[in-house]
């Protein structure tokens, strides 16, 4: 008898974006013809840059020659992207990492979700809420948890981020081995500052912990204060794994590429208290399990470090922040008390009422769609997640049409 893993019978439906879809739907039933606004998804909306399409293009051209043409890559990802992600993202923010602890994939979801695969079954893990779900889930899969009760799964730390602490998790009161970090912040857009991330830092040095350090909203850091990367706080190679994407960088979701940061100084313990590192075991997992990103696709993301594509996806992020400010200012403008907006292309607002009310209230009123926070987590009951990931017009009228409807 095939027998099926029980551990996904814990997971809760998430309800969440099928139910946004279903009152959106239900109301454009109801309203023919009128017209949403949708800053829900955390999705792109602009074009590749064009440095990238050159490159890609160029990439295709040569799978069509036989004597350019290139079969399997190295799994790790090529050396000529590895390179410059060292030397631009690492090297040039005083970081020392090295192009060899670069992993190349073809997502920072897939990578968040995959890694715990090389961590023993009955480590304690350290997860926020609210919560991008990836880092929950792939450990409930894994049978990390016990059963969900009242929306939190027995056996986890929760590390909430709340208006009395900023937005910044506290260190956890007991031990803690993996903690799950995501600076900016989705959904929160709350960014970390050096002092706040090297607390952390110690935190995992004094506790041989490991910290998963999520940070696919890098590109969006305009603020000197704000760390770029986990690598600028001392010490940090030796307790902390650094996920990044070219997704909400270079607009890449649909094209896909990202890469993980393993250090070579960055170990585990086996059940002597044996120490093993985690670069090889991770090198391990990803040869037998991954083939690869395409070679066009490595080529497109490349691009992004030479002189005009640094220009041009500095100048796409800087569109969704001058959305995300202006979100951001008509929103408190509004009375709101807000987060993000500000090296993040997220604004939570706490909207002084039930999530799903808000919701429903600037979807009804406004024809704007958002995403309710509570959806993220029990810290998110009360919140919405406003979106800077549209046009800018779209967002301009946006703002209007909410003011329009709390003044009604
Ligand atoms: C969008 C996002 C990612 C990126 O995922 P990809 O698989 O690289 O597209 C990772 N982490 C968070 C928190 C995100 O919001």
């Amino acid at each position: 008898m095939i027998k099926i893993n029980e551990n996904y019978q814990k997971l809760q439906a998430s309800y969440l974006f099928i139910d946004i879809a279903r009152r959106v739907s239900s109301f454009q039933k109801d309203n023919p013809g009128r017209e949403l606004i949708k800053l829900g998804i955390g999705d792109v909306t602009r074009a590749l840059p064009k440095a990238c399409i050159e490159a890609f293009h160029k990439g295709v051209d040569e799978m069509a020659d036989d004597s350019t043409f290139r079969g399997y890559g190295p799994e790790q990802g090529y050396e000529f992207l590895r390179e410059k992600i060292a030397e631009n993202d690492f090297r040039a923010r005083g970081a020392d990492i090295s192009a060899d602890e670069i992993f190349v994939s073809d997502g920072a979801k897939c990578d968040n979700g995959n890694i715990q695969e090389i961590f023993a079954q009955d480590i304690k893990i350290a997860i926020p809420d609210p919560v991008y779900p990836v880092y929950v889930d792939t450990n409930v899969m894994a049978g990390r948890t016990g059963n969900c009760i009242d929306g939190r799964y027995e056996g986890m730390i929760y590390l909430e981020s709340t208006k009395e602490n900023n937005y910044i998790p506290e260190l956890p009161s007991s031990q803690a081995d993996l903690i799950y970090l995501c600076y900016p912040n989705n959904p929160t857009g709350a960014s970390i500052s050096r002092k706040q991330l090297k607390a952390w830092v110690d935190y995992a040095r004094e506790n041989k912990s490991l910290i998963l350090f999520d940070a696919a909203y890098e590109a969006f850091i305009r603020d000197e204060k704000v760390p770029h990367s986990i690598y600028e706080i001392e010490g940090a190679r030796e307790v902390a794994v650094e996920f990044r994407s070219f997704s909400k960088t270079a607009g890449f979701t649909g094209t896909r590429c990202a890469y993980t940061v393993v250090p070579k100084d960055c170990a585990g313990y086996d059940s002597k208290g044996d120490k093993h590192y985690l670069h090889g075991l991770w090198n391990r997992r990803h040869g037998t399990k991954f083939n690869g990103v395409s070679y066009p696709v490595q080529k497109a993301a490349e691009a992004v470090y030479s002189e005009q594509g640094r220009i041009q996806t500095r100048e796409l992020a800087d569109y969704y922040l001058k959305n995300a400010s202006l979100i951001l200012q008509e929103m408190t403008g509004l009375g709101f008390d807000c987060v993000g907006g500000e090296n993040s292309p997220y604004i939570w607002v706490d909207g002084k009422r039930d999530s799903w009310e808000f919701f429903d209230l600037l979807l009804n009123k406004a024809g704007v769609v958002c995403t309710p926070g509570a959806g993220f987590g029990k810290c998110g009951q009360g919140y919405i997640r406003i979106s800077a990931f549209n046009n800018y017009d779209k967002v301009k009228k946006a703002m209007l049409q909410i003011k329009q409807a709390l003044a009604e």
